[in-house]
């Protein structure tokens, strides 16, 4: 027997209709490229988002189609999340800190038609658009008078494509389960690999997401994400805002402590949200200027660890509370948050702090178990090691135009993090398996790193290992070892590496060696490597 309610597909669409029906009048405050603060309203971003979805179909996007965008959070991006969405067309949000050949690789990969971004990224765009055949209509995120100058022809002003639209368009009734955007992941192993979210997964992980153990969001609530829109969806914050119609504060390309604080008093953002390396900038600004928080109490960090003395000086010194949560891109990307239960109330300060350092527990929707080396399911003592496997409905099943390949390890998905589960189901991240070393909240992959070393003639073998950095959390050191009778020196190795990856990606030291350790199976032994070169004291210039 079915139940008799009724059917409503879950759709990104019903987020924005809800927000301007229900909180049509609350702002969304942007720092924009051009400089100036901006104002607008959910019942703004719903019409304008109706006139662009209009737009865009009128000029023949079909569902299905993957729409790019390289943009900053701000007002003109939020729009897009729904226009393109809303429409059944995916959003693929596309990181612009990465080099403009992998830009090219991604999109080309995508099939991205089109390509929505920022003028601050006019360079970047200008140096990739070229060897993307698929990419037809460009448009600049500004009015018509500020188009930049532009190597491509033809690039359109979002504003005037906006005025051609109509906002008596309708969202179209579509089935839960097609997709609505795209991210790719950082390519550990070989090239970036596109994860596929569906508007049901994004429709549930934004319901739990904004759950009270989780980042317990209200109508309330001013929430600014540091997080990037191009980050996983801003681990979902736009969508959250929507649905509960707390104010949203976007910083712009301004992530620097000095912005990001004066945004914070000035718009009483309550809710933040940010890797630890944007935290450490905005702390070491508070501090200096002998500055508090007037108005924010919680802030959410993730995304690599959350270093204890950072919690330690939120909480204790700051009186924000810290939401230390856990996830990646394949599970969109919430995991886990770490919310005490009633159990630890009578704990000391100091248990309190060291249970907030772990990465919490999963919320409903997510189940966890870790695997030993062997397969087998580990206990949950807080103390047993394993890889930790995620499975839920928002996690993901096949990665993007690899549909015939599964990831899933009998219907888990293998998350590539090492972690022990305390017997209340909290996780606490030991370790990654695939080494990718995390720098300002970036990634970057040691075997491509490795890979380009070892096309230098002069390098017979090459590991690339993290070293932690005071700024950038990490940083790479390049382990070489040389070809007989080879000169290559330090200078000469690190020169190897302009124009082949992105700046920020190259290496900051190189030490040569005269072997690097093997494991039994002939794959390099970094554990060893780190064990040895960890603390490898980096030269102070990036
Ligand atoms: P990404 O797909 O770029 O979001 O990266 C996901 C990876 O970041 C995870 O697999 C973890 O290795 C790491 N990560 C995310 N959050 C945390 C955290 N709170 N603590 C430790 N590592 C984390």
């Amino acid at each position: 027997m079915f139940g008799l309610m009724m059917q409503q597909p879950l759709l990104i669409s019903s987020l924005i209709r809800y927000a301007d029906r229900f909180h049509g009048d609350t702002e969304i405050v942007s720092r924009r490229v051009e400089g100036d603060i901006h104002r607008t309203t959910y019942h703004e971003v719903h019409e304008r988002a109706r006139r662009l979805a209009h737009v865009l179909v009128a000029r023949g996007v079909k569902p299905g189609d993957r729409i790019a965008t390289l943009a900053w959070n701000g007002y003109r991006h939020l729009e897009l999340y729904f226009a393109i969405s809303g429409i059944g067309a995916v959003m693929h949000t596309v990181n612009p800190r990465l080099h403009p050949n992998q830009i090219a690789w991604i999109a080309n990969d995508a099939s991205d038609t089109w390509l929505f971004y920022d003028t601050t990224f006019q360079p970047l765009v200008d140096g990739f658009a070229a060897q993307c055949a698929n990419l037809k209509t460009l448009v600049a995120m500004t009015d018509a008078a500020r188009l930049p100058a532009s190597k491509v022809e033809g690039v359109l002003a979002y504003e005037d494509l906006i005025a051609e639209g109509s906002a008596e368009f309708d969202w179209p009734e579509l089935d839960e389960n097609v997709a609505s955007s795209l991210c790719y992941t950082s390519g550990t192993t070989g090239n970036p690999k596109g994860v596929l979210y569906s508007h049901r997964s994004t429709l549930l992980h934004t319901m739990v997401g904004v759950s009270p153990d989780v980042l317990g969001l209200s109508a309330s609530d001013v929430v600014l994400p540091v997080v990037p829109m191009f980050h996983v969806n801003a681990w979902g914050i736009p969508y959250m805002g929507a649905m509960t119609g707390a104010k949203l504060v976007f910083p712009g390309p301004n992530l620097d402590g000095a912005s990001l604080y004066e945004l914070f008093e000035t718009e009483g953002v309550t809710l933040s949200a940010g890797v630890p390396t944007v935290w450490q900038g905005l702390l070491g600004h508070v501090q200096k200027q002998g500055l508090r928080f007037s108005s924010m109490r919680r802030t959410v960090i993730g995304g690599s660890a959350c270093p204890p003395a950072m919690l330690a000086k939120f909480e204790n010194e700051y009186d924000v509370r810290v939401i230390h949560a856990w996830g990646m891109t394949e599970t969109s990307p919430i995991g886990s948050a770490c919310a005490l239960k009633p159990k630890h109330r009578g704990l000391s300060k100091e248990a309190v702090l060291a249970l907030k350092g772990l990465q919490g527990r999963p919320p409903f929707g997510v189940d966890i178990k870790i695997l030993g080396p062997d397969g087998q399911e580990q206990p949950w003592d807080g103390k047993t090691e394993g890889e930790l496997l995620a499975r839920g409905p928002w996690v993901l099943a096949r990665y993007f135009g690899r549909e015939d390949q599964s990831p899933l390890v009998d219907g888990w998905f293998p998350t590539g993090d090492v972690c022990s589960i305390d017997p209340d189901g909290f996780i606490h991240i030991t370790d990654r398996s695939k080494d990718v070393i995390k720098s300002g909240g970036e990634w970057i992959s040691s075997i491509e790193l490795e890979n380009i070393a070892m096309a230098h003639p002069d390098v017979a073998m090459a590991a690339c290992i993290a070293v932690p950095h005071p700024k950038w959390d990490e940083r790479p050191l390049l382990v070489v070892v040389k070809r007989p009778e080879a000169t290559v020196d330090r200078e000469a190795m690190l020169a190897w590496f302009q124009g082949k990856v992105a700046k920020w990606q190259e290496p900051d030291d190189v030490v040569f060696v005269e072997a690097i350790p093997l494991g039994a199976t002939g794959k390099m032994l970094k554990t060893s490597l780190r064990e040895t070169y960890g603390k490898h004291p980096l030269p102070e210039t990036k």
